[in-house]
């Protein structure tokens, strides 16, 4: 047995135990197959079966209803920012963004390339240490759609409930925070997530869509970039990346198995509190996020100079905390504790802080 270390990677990120052992076990030969996962046809009833399965078991966990398709797509939540104003943003239309940091961002500026987008709140002026209220909001209620960030992987900010947009449809990338507490899906238009912070590894994304929101695509629109395209052939068009979505229907499994979302939240929160209380209890340590807007999947923070901070990283990674060095544009350290992240591991990070300060303090 391989010894493994606490990964507090942003994404790709840690899986299950559980999930890699099966996976391990059964790389040779799927039981009753005689071949592995990585050399069957995507178009056999073996691959059908495990993507079937994945699906059901999503739908199972976010209780979803026949009104919503789920896709596995390829391209990242990347492509997912072109493609939500491809598919969506109407000849002539508008549509409308909140800008909660570098990934909200983002998907505005290939929305721009569409049609007409409106910034309709940002904190960007306070280096996005917060998610906007209500009453900042300045919708419009012509938008074809309202595009949102639930969770700021950079940042460490999540979206405390949705934003409330009335009839217009709500578009969510929910790369880093998907399948981490339960969602009423039908406040939504379309969710997005890359596989690779929460579900599973890089190369697949989940897509759930609205039945009446898969229109009749322009004919200059490429094919792959239809989501119609994908509605119709259940994700198989062309052929789609067979070990991530076998990865994530053993995700799916584990979540369902442990007893849903409500639990995994449980899970999610006792984490974050011992690491937040963690942060709160001395000034040694400052949180970047306001504390109504942090997040319980990307915990950032600071310390009291930029040598301490590149001393922390370096003493946690010999002593196998690995991956808490900050993104660039917020500095000083983030720990990510996604799903799979042990609550082992957060309390090993909380007494390396404890007896980091006491050394350094
Ligand atoms: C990581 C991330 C992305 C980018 O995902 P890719 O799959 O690499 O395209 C987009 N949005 C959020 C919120 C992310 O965390």
């Amino acid at each position: 047995m391989t010894e493994r270390i606490f990964n507090f990677s942003a994404g790709p990120a840690v899986l299950p135990m559980s999930v890699l052992e099966e996976a391990q076990r059964d790389l040779i030969s799927l039981p009753g197959v005689g071949m592995s996962v990585l050399e069957i046809s995507h178009r056999s009833k073996t691959f059908e079966d495990i993507i079937e399965a994945a699906e059901a078991d999503i739908r199972k966990l976010y209780n979803i209803s026949d009104n919503y398709h789920l896709l596995f797509l390829q391209g990242g939540a990347s492509l997912q920012f072109s493609m939500v104003p491809l598919n969506l943003l109407e000849k002539g239309g508008q549509a409308d963004y909140i800008i909660t940091g570098a990934w909200s961002k983002a998907a505005l500026k290939e929305a721009k390339k569409v049609g007409q987008t409106n910034v309709v709140a940002t904190t960007e002026a306070e280096n996005f240490r917060r998610i906007p209220k209500q009453s900042e909001f300045n919708l419009n209620s012509e938008a074809c759609y309202v595009h949102y960030t639930s969770n700021n992987t950079i940042f460490g900010t999540q979206w405390q409930s949705e934003p409330e947009v009335g009839s217009v449809p709500l578009i969510c990338d929910a790369s880093s925070d998907v399948l981490s507490r339960p969602l009423d899906i039908d406040k939504y238009g379309l969710i997005y997530a890359g596989a690779q912070k929460n579900m599973g590894p890089a190369g697949v994304t989940m897509v759930i869509i609205r039945k009446d929101l898969v229109k009749e695509p322009s004919p200059e629109l490429a094919t792959m970039l239809a989501y119609k395209t994908h509605t119709e052939t259940k994700s198989l068009y062309n052929t789609p990346p067979v070990f991530s979505i076998y990865i994530v229907r053993l995700v799916a499994k584990w979540l369902l198995g442990l007893g849903g979302l409500e639990v995994m939240e449980k899970m999610n929160q006792e984490k974050g509190h011992l690491l937040y209380d963690a942060i709160d209890s001395t000034e040694f340590y400052k949180g970047h996020a306001e504390k109504d807007s942090r997040s319980l999947m990307n915990v950032t923070f600071r310390l009291p100079n930029e040598d301490l901070e590149k001393k922390f990283v370096k003493e946690a990674t010999a002593s196998g905390l690995d991956g808490l060095k900050g993104h660039r544009s917020v500095g000083g350290l983030r720990a990510s504790i996604y799903n799979a992240f042990p609550k082992e591991g957060v309390e090993a990070l909380v007494s390396f802080m404890k007896e980091f300060e006491r050394k350094n303090g």
